[in-house]
C-alpha cells in the first residue's frame, strides 16, 4: 500500500489501521482537515487498493463540487469502473 497520495495538489497520508466501526459496507475513512486516508486492515491488498481508489475520488469530489446528491453512488461508479480497467497506484 502506498504511504502517501497527492489529491488536488494536497499530499494526503495512507494508513492501513484497524477500526472496528467499520462494516462490509464502509471500509475506509478519509478526513479532509487532516489531509489523512484511513483503510481497514481486514482487507485483502486487492481490496485495500478499490477501498484507496474509493476515498480518492471521494476527495476529488468534494474538491471540485458541493453537489452532493448519489454522491456515494457515483464514488462507488467511478471507483469500481477504474478499478475494472485494472488501474492500481501500487506498481
Ligand atoms: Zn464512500
Amino acid at each position: 500500500m502506498v504511504k502517501e497520495v497527492i489529491i488536488g495538489g494536497l499530499k494526503f497520508t495512507v494508513e492501513v489501521v484497524s477500526n472496528e466501526r467499520w462494516t462490509s459496507e464502509h471500509n475506509g475513512e478519509i478526513r479532509y482537515d487532516n489531509q489523512e486516508i484511513f483503510i481497514s486492515n481486514i482487507l485483502t491488498k486487492e481490496h485495500q487498493e478499490l477501498t484507496l481508489l474509493h476515498e480518492i475520488i471521494h476527495a476529488i469530489l468534494t474538491q471540485t463540487t458541493r453537489d452532493e446528491r448519489d454522491r456515494e453512488v457515483l464514488v462507488r461508479c467511478l471507483s469500481q469502473g477504474l478499478f475494472a480497467t485494472g488501474y492500481r497506484l501500487e506498481k
